[in-house]
């Protein structure tokens, strides 16, 4: 598969995180990162297991920073939840989404596009017709935006959960639980979330070459995600031998440095309609 884009980001100097006006310097560059321009989505296919082709993609926030270059969404997320701005950030992603989706129709591509929220927008009661109006305002059909919850997020509030849940699948809106078997769930409410999708965590991927018991739990999990009518996705695939392994697993989708990392929406074109030997 060809490399594209890159995500080297994490150029963040360690003492920015402990400095204090440093820190609220930091803070304020975020607050006009939207305005100048700083933010911007990234792209990063999800493969079916099928047939190896391209079945989608999940747009990941992007920060380049004047002085600091990219700065990991691992690190200007958690400062946003701070300080309040990560409404606006999601917001944005949201529309940004959207407006990709349209763009790339009209370039004859139609790729359903999975965002990550927050659990700020979670608990937002205008989280759902926000959504909508973006959808409207591009022309975008609801089946084409997936919502990626991470399992922790989900269970924290489970009112909550419920209520955007129910309100994104009235809408039309795939919904997916994101970072699977990393956080407590349980199956019984599992059960009763109209959620598409289960998104098995990293970690386990990551260990399935060398642990049993990674793959007893993975085999498990799309086994359990099969029975309620789930899609399963591996993330952070990285090695061919992880990719045989989930494919006998009966794995749908897979996702991971194997076969792409995260880039632009213009590289995303390019990649996927260039021959994709896998
Ligand atoms: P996530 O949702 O679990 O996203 C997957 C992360 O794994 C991404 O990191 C992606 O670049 C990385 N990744 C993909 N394939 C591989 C692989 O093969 N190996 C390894 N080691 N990593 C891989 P990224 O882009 O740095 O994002 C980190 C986290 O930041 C995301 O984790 C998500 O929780 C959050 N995030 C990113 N964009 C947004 C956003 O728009 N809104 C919100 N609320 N959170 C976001
Ligand atoms: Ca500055
Ligand atoms: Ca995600
Ligand atoms: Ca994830």
């Amino acid at each position: 598969a060809k490399r594209a884009g890159g995500s080297c980001h994490v150029l963040f100097e360690p003492h920015m995180g402990s400095d204090a006006s440093a820190q609220l310097e930091l803070q304020n560059d975020l607050r006009h990162a939207l305005a100048r321009g700083e933010l911007s989505l990234h792209y990063q296919p999800k493969i079916d297991g099928q047939d190896g082709q391209i079945c989608g993609v999940e747009a990941l926030l992007r920060w380049t920073h004047p002085q600091h270059g990219m700065v990991s969404p691992a690190v200007f997320i958690a400062l946003a939840e701070r300080f309040g701005l990560i409404g606006q950030l999601g917001s944005w992603v949201i529309d940004e989404a959207c407006r990709q989706i349209a763009e790339w129709k009209r370039r004859g591509a139609n790729l359903r596009v999975a965002i990550n929220i927050s659990a700020h927008q979670l608990r937002d009661n205008s989280l759902v017709a926000r959504i909508e109006q973006a959808l409207a305002r591009h022309g975008v059909p609801a089946s084409q935006l997936l919502c990626e919850i991470t399992e922790t997020v989900a269970m924290e509030d489970m009112k909550a959960t419920q209520r955007t849940f129910d309100g994104l699948a009235r809408i039309g809106v795939f919904l997916s639980i994101d970072d699977f078997g990393s956080g407590y769930s349980s199956l019984n409410y599992l059960r009763q979330l109209p959620a598409r999708q289960l998104k098995i965590d990293r970690s386990f991927v990551n260990d399935l070459e060398f642990s049993e018991d990674a793959r007893s739990v993975v085999n498990a999990v799309v086994k359990l995600a099969h029975a309620l009518n789930l899609r399963v996705v591996a993330e952070g695939v990285e090695t061919a031998a992880q990719r045989d392994i989930l494919l006998a697993m009966h794995c749908d989708e897979l996702q991971g440095y194997f076969f792409a990392r995260p880039m632009t929406a213009q590289a995303l074109l390019a990649w996927s309609s260039g021959d994709q030997a896998r």
